[in-house]
């Protein structure tokens, strides 16, 4: 029943993982907490429930654009949802009440402080409540990273509505996070919910910070389709990257707190309603953004901890489709931040920032599958030996034993005194002044490298400093074998390390099964162009007209009926009436002209579920055809 709820109103076949427990739980009176990453689909799991019980549901978001966008969303599937807040009008506050009151209303949504009010207070008492859902709950713990004070009144909504189950939702997973939920809110035995926090759909890679800007522009280029958020450390970084932007020919507008906050806030509007496709931004930025369609988030320089870059980066692909994250990263990112560091007075604090410095290190320089080193700090193992969609895992890797044994004697037999670029002159044998004069060219490693240009021998040398054989002074840049690095030696271990220049150059995949990904790029395009219109017509985000992975599905199976069209994911009843039309009149012009069959049917016989196969393949490392 309702399965039947989840097609009629959102037009989606399947559930995705734990939302049909977590349903349970809500629809049973149960108290839960989901903790699910970002995109894991989490508004489901109060709004089905919403409505399918009697009563209206409240639900408790922080930010006011955030909500606006939500309840944008549900109108725009039929159901009865509005909100409060403090820009309400008195008149219109009035009506939504009564219509909540009057059982006309399945979902209102407020924000937190509205709760502490004595008088809202009386109005909730009055309600038939079926549920309560605080989304984003970590804003009500001090140890979440973004603690809102007004979160706090919340503590308070047990006593006001004792019997009305509570749903807390949040992305973050910490323990202590979680455990602070549960005791303010007063959750009583609360059916606890963690899923996976892998986020299959993305692609991690880390890029030397040395040719950012060219190799920004380019990932840029590439998905000229879609949208890019890219995170600057400084206000000034901000403006420059924009003016940069522009000058190649691309238009992106910058968000940071330096600026008036209505110009902030049309920057995000205009971002969200694909007005511009690139966003540049301080770390201000995001958290009023539900933009399912983001495929790119780049960090110009390296995020300050592994949470930042986690949440962050998990702003890309909501929707399931592939997204990329990248980081780049240089020796400069590491001074920045010990710079602050070094100034914090209070030393738990700074040895608490260096651990975080130093974890975020670990995952640039590591030569480990990212999406592991990722979830391993989040304190769960990614099963498989290699994701397949990050910059490690997809590098060729050599066995560099050989090469190794050579630098790290090269280095040990020059007395540890000098940096990579004179340690690859002897190793491969240069005449310069230098090997001259210090008399190197003696040694039984002057020379033995012969088939390494400079730069692959340095970046060889990189890596070793990365896998911890070799160390690198702080002072100047001098090499030295560390004891690791002389145990490789002594137990004349193995090593295998990814090739040097490959492992730049090839481009990255996400884990997300080609079946969807091949659509009819122009018929998209011609359906994008229908959703601006439509969207702009009725003034919402134009992911509230239909999200990429719907209009995906309608360019790759080409559906000319309303029954087919129905069979898109994404395609609900109320959508169908609204813009069925519409979008029937454009894929039939183009399947026309091009000679195309409406395939959906058929793939439907074949029991293929859209929806179900892109999620559920999602982690399958080929997609059988
Ligand atoms: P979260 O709040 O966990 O970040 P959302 O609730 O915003 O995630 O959902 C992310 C995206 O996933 C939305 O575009 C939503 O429509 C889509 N989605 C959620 N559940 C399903 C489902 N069962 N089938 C298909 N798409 C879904
Ligand atoms: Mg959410
Ligand atoms: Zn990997």
């Amino acid at each position: 029943m309702v399965k039947d709820l989840l097609k009629r109103y959102f037009g989606f076949d399947d559930f995705r993982p734990l939302q049909a427990e977590v349903i349970d739980a809500v629809m049973d009176g149960r108290d839960s907490l989901v903790v699910m990453p970002t995109g894991g689909g989490k508004s489901l799991c109060y709004q089905l429930p919403a409505l399918a019980l009697p009563g209206v549901a409240l639900v408790v978001s922080p930010l006011i654009a955030l909500m606006k966008d939500q309840v944008d969303a549900l109108k725009g599937i039929g159901a009865a949802a509005d909100l409060l807040n403090s820009a309400t009008p008195h008149a219109e506050r009035t009506q939504i009440q009564l219509r909540a009151y009057n059982g006309d209303l399945r979902l209102l949504y407020v924000a937190p402080e509205r709760v502490a009010e004595p008088r809202f207070q009386d109005f909730l008492r009055a309600l038939n409540l079926s549920l309560i859902a605080v989304d984003e709950a970590h804003c009500i713990s001090e140890w979440g990273h973004e603690f809102r004070p007004d979160y706090r009144s919340l503590a308070r909504i047990r006593q006001i509505a004792p019997s009305t189950p509570i749903i807390a939702l949040t992305a973050t997973a910490t323990q202590r996070v979680r455990e602070d939920i549960e005791r303010q809110l007063d959750l009583r035995a609360p059916s606890r919910f963690l899923a996976s926090f892998d986020r299959p759909n993305l692609s991690y890679a880390v890029k030397p910070s040395g040719d950012r800007y060219d190799e920004l522009v380019a990932a840029l280029r590439e998905c000229a389709e879609g949208s890019a958020i890219v995170y600057r450390s400084s206000r000034k970084g901000v403006d420059e990257l924009v003016g940069d932007l522009a000058e190649d020919g691309i238009e992106a507008l910058p968000y940071h707190a330096g600026l008036d906050a209505d110009v902030r806030a049309a920057n995000q509007e205009r971002f969200v309603r694909d007005e511009t496709r690139v966003i540049v931004a301080t770390v201000a930025f995001g958290m009023g953004i539900d933009k399912p369609d983001v495929r790119l988030v780049a960090h110009y320089e390296m995020p300050s901890s592994i949470e930042r870059l986690y949440q962050e980066s998990g702003r890309a692909g909501r929707d399931g489709l592939p997204a990329r994250s990248i980081v780049y990263f240089g020796a400069r990112d590491r001074e920045r931040q010990t710079f602050f560091l070094d100034r914090m007075e209070d030393d738990t604090e700074r040895a608490a920032g260096y651990e975080r410095l130093n974890a975020m290190l670990g995952y640039c320089q590591g030569a480990e599958c990212r999406r592991a080193g990722l979830l391993a700090y989040f304190g769960e193992t990614f099963g498989a030996d290699s994701c397949d969609a990050c910059d490690v895992c997809e590098a060729d890797t050599f066995d560099a034993t050989t090469i190794a044994q050579k630098i790290l004697s090269a280095v040990i037999r020059t007395g540890e005194r000098f940096g990579a670029a004179y340690v690859s002159q002897v190793l491969r044998g240069a005449m310069t002044r230098q090997t001259e004069e210090r008399g190197h060219r003696q040694l039984s490693v002057f020379g033995i490298v012969g088939d390494y240009s400079d730069s692959a021998l340095r970046d060889v040398m990189a890596m070793l400093v990365s896998r911890g054989l070799l160390s690198r002074g702080v002072e100047y840049p001098t090499l030295a074998v560390t004891a690791s690095g002389r145990a490789f030696l002594r137990d004349r271990a193995s090593l295998t390390l990814p090739t040097p220049a490959a492992a730049a150059a090839k481009p990255q995949k996400a884990r997300v099964p080609a079946a969807e990904v091949d659509y009819d790029g122009d018929l998209f395009e011609k359906l994008r162009e229908l959703r601006t219109g439509l969207a702009r017509e009725r003034g919402v985000p134009p992911y509230v007209v239909f999200g990429d992975v719907t209009l995906r599905g309608m360019a790759s199976r080409f559906p000319q009926s309303e029954a087919s069209l129905l069979d898109i994911t994404g395609v609900g009843q109320k959508k169908l009436r609204d813009y069925g039309a519409a979008f029937l009149e454009v894929i039939r012009l183009y399947a026309n002209e091009n000679g195309l069959d409406d395939r959906t049917l058929a793939l439907r016989e074949r029991g293929e579920g859209m929806e179900a196969r892109i999620r559920s393949d999602a982690r399958a490392k080929r997609y059988p055809r």
